[in-house]
């Protein structure tokens, strides 16, 4: 494995950072899980885009352009000869003091990792995902945007192990006012009856690019998502769930909080998105 780091390529064991990095020190930095399908990488402008809003909002100057980003991305996918794998693309804050000021950090850091992922085994695509809501908020807009896909992912880590210590393989995370917002790391559907529902990125969410794919798969389809704020009652008495992100796609869940979603198996709308993301995932993408 090749590693990118500010413009060298570094073999696992070599591929290291200072320990002055505020993205260590601090989590002070951004970044982005990016798909590869068929040596073609999925989404990749809008990965691009979703970055540096992340690091404006964070006033962290990107070390390059976005074109430079894309052809460093590109290049890391060639000398991996990634068929199919997950790209990690971080922007730090870069190397600085151990104060909490980034005026020390003259230029960020950029890490580039070609890899692969797998978050959930097949069996979850199959049978779904049981979820539970974690007494750990989503990250409140008034302090840290959720919008922003930084690096510092302690209230969602929180949320992961909340879930599992519950048995579960997912954790939804409600906002301050009790609405849903997201998982640790995926968006949430719900279909109840002929409706699909989606909690809106304002109630807390990120937002998602599979979450903006699915949406327009179900556009083309000729149903529409709508944008609502949902309570834990709308997820208890849904005929069907699933999540989406980068790493999981399109997963089905099937009990929420000890309640049965539907028939308890996943349910028709899932599976056929399931089959339309994957289709559309393969076709589209920037060859390298
Ligand atoms: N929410 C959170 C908190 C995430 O970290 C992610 C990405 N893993 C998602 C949602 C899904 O976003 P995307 O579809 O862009 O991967």
């Amino acid at each position: 494995m090749q590693i990118y780091i500010d413009g060298q390529y570094y073999s696992k064991e070599d591929a290291k950072i200072s320990v002055f990095d505020h993205g260590l020190l601090y989590g002070d930095g951004v970044f982005e899980g990016i798909r590869v399908y068929n040596r073609k990488v999925f989404q990749l402008t809008e990965h691009l885009l979703r970055l540096q809003d992340s690091a404006r909002a964070l006033m962290l100057k990107l070390p390059l352009t976005l074109n430079e980003i894309e052809e460093a991305i590109l290049e890391c996918c060639r000398r991996n000869n990634l068929q199919d794998g997950y790209i990690r693309l971080v922007v730090t804050r870069g190397v600085g003091n151990l104060g909490l000021s980034p005026d020390k950090c003259t230029r960020a850091t950029i890490i580039i990792i070609a890899g692969s992922i797998e978050l959930y085994p097949e069996k979850y695509y199959r049978e779904g995902l049981k979820v539970v809501t974690v007494p750990t908020w989503r990250n409140s807009p008034a302090a840290l945007s959720p919008a922003i896909k930084s690096l510092n992912y302690l209230n969602n880590i929180m949320a992961k192990i909340e879930g599992t210590l519950c048995g579960a393989q997912e954790s939804i995370m409600l906002n301050s006012e009790g609405y849903v917002t997201e998982c640790s790391g995926d968006n949430i559907f719900i279909r109840k009856g002929e409706r699909i529902y989606t909690p809106p990125i304002y109630a807390g969410a990120l937002d998602g690019i599979t979450h903006r794919v699915v949406m327009e798969l179900v556009k083309q389809s000729g149903s529409q998502v709508e944008e609502k704020m949902l309570t834990r009652y709308d997820l208890f008495v849904a005929d069907e769930m699933f999540l989406t992100g980068t790493g999981a796609e399109i997963v089905p869940v099937v009990e929420v909080d000890g309640r049965i979603i539907g028939d308890g198996k996943p349910g028709r709308l899932t599976q056929s998105l399931m089959a339309a993301y994957r289709e559309y995932a393969h076709q589209h993408g920037t060859p390298f």
